[in-house]
């Protein structure tokens, strides 16, 4: 099952929207809170339930650590710098983990257009934007082409 939103708890503040990779937070234009546009794009990865400002976001936990029938909550507290997870079995049992968060502060990565447009040199190579120095080496592994031409004996 991917995310579902408590409507009562959401605002509307849209982090969802920005933070979701699958692109399937939407903010309904009638009543003005989020929802999940195509569950089954939904990777459940989360981002959405830890991102959002009111704990809004459930959703169904990986089956390895929660069988069918529980619920998780995530509690993200940027005050305290951590994260909450509360487990609940279908049995009763209840367990509760607190991991710290590792991301950077919300809004401190520049967006693309904030940086410079590459230049025509720059769409020919095979690195991704802002390599190598963005991973601190001063350039990528390759192999060589010798390399390439060894095979398997
Ligand atoms: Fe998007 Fe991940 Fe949230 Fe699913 S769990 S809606 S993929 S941010
Ligand atoms: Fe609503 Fe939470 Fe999404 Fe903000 S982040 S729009 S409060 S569900």
């Amino acid at each position: 099952m991917p995310t579902f939103v408590y409507m009562t708890r959401c605002d509307g503040c849209g982090h969802c929207v920005d933070i979701c990779p699958s692109d399937i937070m939407h903010i309904d234009k009638t009543n003005r809170r989020a929802y999940n546009i195509e569950p089954n794009m939904c990777w459940e990865c989360y981002s959405c339930v830890k991102a959002c400002p009111q704990n809004a976001i459930d959703a169904r936990g990986y089956a390895d650590f929660a069988p069918l029938g529980h619920s998780v909550r995530v509690l993200r507290e940027p005050e305290k710098g951590t994260i909450s997870w509360k487990l609940i079995f279908r049995d009763g049992r209840e367990k509760n983990f607190e991991s710290p968060i590792r991301t950077t502060p919300w809004g401190s990565i520049k967006s693309a257009e904030e940086y410079a447009a590459p230049s025509k040199e720059a769409l020919k190579s095979q690195e991704l934007a802002h390599e190598p120095d963005a991973l601190n080496i001063e350039k990528l592994p390759a192999l060589t082409p010798d390399q390439l031409k060894q095979g398997v004996i």
